[in-house]
């Protein structure tokens, strides 16, 4: 088979689906290829927070300090560090290190805003046009605290999100219950972003899959790409397991996976994966009332409607997505020390997946600087579902040669 299309887009995840989306949208006409189900990857399993607050990158002041000291406590750790005698892995690790300073926070702070609030707006707006109806819930974003220096950091992290325009509340610990009452009686108090959400990532992906179909994308499931041929700085061939195709576009958009999919292009795409766990459960009889994430164990927990799901961990250059036993039996402790859980939980699923990690904690968003048609989407880390539909709306801006939203320069390849 050799077939030819007008723009190719490699990854049916969050990002993937996304451009998709946008693209049919500008009237372009969208192939969409993935090595296994589209909507199922990395994103179906998700704690499903929209979190336009969250404009400080993965890589920041502390992180190091804060990860070292969790390897000391393995059985407790919210962080693990795979060991792999990989060049480019050490290198990364190495990079990212350097990069957890105050100088890169601020360069990540602008793009990052503007990337969150877009998306946060385009979901708005994706959910009451659709009519997807996937609980979308504008309730916030909750950080519960049980241990004091935590939470005053916590409130001095509010104080200066409160100066970037993200709107903010504080709840010390006579109020905590009024806002979340499935707290436990030791939680101090809250840290609440107001202006976040969230949503069951399954449902949101499966129907935002079935409206890129609906709307002419072509879906080549189970159609892994296997390669590339490159001429005259271009991509003329994409090569899978079913044959090769031809497009005037191609975005490489697959995740965790990007650097591996792109190796015949000799192109630096520094990302590793992050693996992290969920399990998700029937409703609790305390149902929480808004999206969580519990202090310092760094657990999410969110609530679907007729289903509660517990999120976390992250195991950096860790490329298997098998759920492993004791990790998910451990987010289900952690929850128990903040909210009031039933006392026998009715799991219906455990999970894996792998959040794609860059260097500096931000996504590269950009055309490949030796290719005049190929895009690259990815590296979003632990935002790329909340990051979606703004990522997916500036690809489709750049890949028609339009002025995107706003200046990408932050997100590009070349700052590597
Ligand atoms: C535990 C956990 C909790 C998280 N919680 C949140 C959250 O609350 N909010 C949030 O915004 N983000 C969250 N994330 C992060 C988010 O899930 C990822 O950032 C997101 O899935 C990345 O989207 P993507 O489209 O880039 O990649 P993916 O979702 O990984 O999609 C990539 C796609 O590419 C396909 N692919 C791979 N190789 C090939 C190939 N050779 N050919 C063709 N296709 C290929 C894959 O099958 C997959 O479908 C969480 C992640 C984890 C692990």
């Amino acid at each position: 088979m050799n077939s030819k299309h007008d723009v190719l887009i490699i990854g049916g995840g969050p990002i993937g689906l996304s451009s998709a989306y946008y693209l049919l949208k500008a009237g372009r006409g969208v192939t969409i290829l993935d090595s296994n189900e589209i909507a199922k990857g990395s994103g179906s399993g998700n704690a499903g927070h929209i979190v336009p607050s969250h404009i400080i990158p993965l890589a920041a002041p502390g992180v190091v300090t804060s990860a070292l000291k969790w390897m000391l406590d393995p059985n407790s750790s919210p962080f693990g560090l795979k060991i792999r005698l990989d060049l480019k892995y050490i290198s990364w690790l190495t990079q990212f290190a350097a990069a957890c300073n105050e100088a890169n926070v601020n360069r990540a702070l602008e793009p990052m805003k503007n990337l969150g609030f877009l998306s946060a707006d385009n979901f708005a707006k994706m959910i009451v046009e659709e009519k997807f109806d996937c609980h979308y819930q504008t309730t916030g974003f909750l950080n519960l605290y049980k241990n004091q220096a935590a939470f005053e950091e916590g409130k001095h992290e509010a104080e200066f999100m409160q100066k970037y325009g993200i709107p903010v509340s504080v709840y010390e610990k006579n109020k905590i219950t009024d806002v979340e009452p499935a707290v436990r009686d030791d939680v101090l108090g809250g840290v609440h972003f107001t202006g976040d959400a969230h949503l069951n990532p399954a449902i949101f992906l499966q129907l935002l899959g079935e409206r890129v179909r609906a709307m002419g994308a072509e879906v080549f499931e189970n159609t892994p790409v296997t390669g590339f041929e490159s001429a005259g700085g271009k991509v003329r061939v994409v090569k899978t397991s079913v044959g090769e195709f031809e497009a005037e576009q191609v975005i490489l958009a697959a995740g965790a996976w990007s650097p591996i999919v792109a190796r015949d292009l000799r192109i630096n795409i520094p990302v590793q994966p992050a693996r992290g766990y969920s399990l998700t459960a029937s409703a609790i009889q305390n149902m929480p009332r808004q999206a969580l994430i519990l202090g310092d164990r760094r657990v999410a927990v969110s609530p679907f409607g007729n289903q509660i799901r517990v999120t976390g961990r992250l195991e950096v250059g860790e490329f298997s997505t098998m759920p492993v036993p004791r990790w998910i039996q451990r987010l289900e402790e952690f929850a128990r020390e903040y909210i009031r859980l039933d006392e026998k939980l009715d799991i219906k699923e455990t999970w894996a997946g792998l959040r794609p990690v860059t260097p500096d904690g931000m996504p590269i968003i950009g055309r490949s600087p030796h290719h005049s048609n190929l895009t690259v989407a990815t590296g979003h880390a632990m935002l790329g579902l909340s990051l979606g539909p703004g990522t997916g709306q500036v690809v489709a801006e750049l890949v028609s040669g339009n002025d995107t939203a706003f200046d990408l320069v932050a997100f590009g390849m070349e700052r590597f």
